[in-house]
């Protein structure tokens, strides 16, 4: 999508640092950490929301916990917890609407989210 930051920061429009990077899906950090370690991990096909995600891109849906789990270890936080976050439309907080999942630790982290 022409209009889309994730996208642009995809195609290199935008410049990132890419954590992680394969045909489908990248990983970058938060440019506004909420945790000491909080990364992005982003599908390369624009969806808007979680509510496009159609059952053909299951599979690819579904490699994104093998990047949250290879970017945890690498992190260290596989050792001390972490939590892996989608938010969905205006009241859950989305402001970025290309979906991504945070993936975030190195502190405590409470329950329920505000
Ligand atoms: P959302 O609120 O949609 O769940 O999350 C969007 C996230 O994208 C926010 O945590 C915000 O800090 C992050 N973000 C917004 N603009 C940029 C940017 O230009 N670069 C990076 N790396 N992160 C961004
Ligand atoms: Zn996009």
């Amino acid at each position: 999508m022409s209009d889309c930051l994730f996208c642009k920061i995809n195609e290199g429009s935008i410049p990132a640092e890419k954590l992680y990077d394969d045909n489908e899906v990248f990983a970058i950090k938060d440019i506004n950490p909420q945790a000491p370690v909080h990364f992005l991990i982003i599908p390369k096909k624009h969806f808007s929301t979680i509510l496009e995600v159609k059952e053909a891109d299951h599979e690819m849906i579904g490699s994104i916990y093998s990047v949250a789990n290879q970017l945890a270890k690498k992190s260290g936080l596989d050792q001390t917890g972490f939590r892996v976050v989608l938010n969905c439309g205006a009241e859950a907080g989305q402001s970025v609407f290309h979906i991504h999942y945070h993936l975030l630790g190195g502190r405590v982290l409470k329950w329920p989210p505000g």
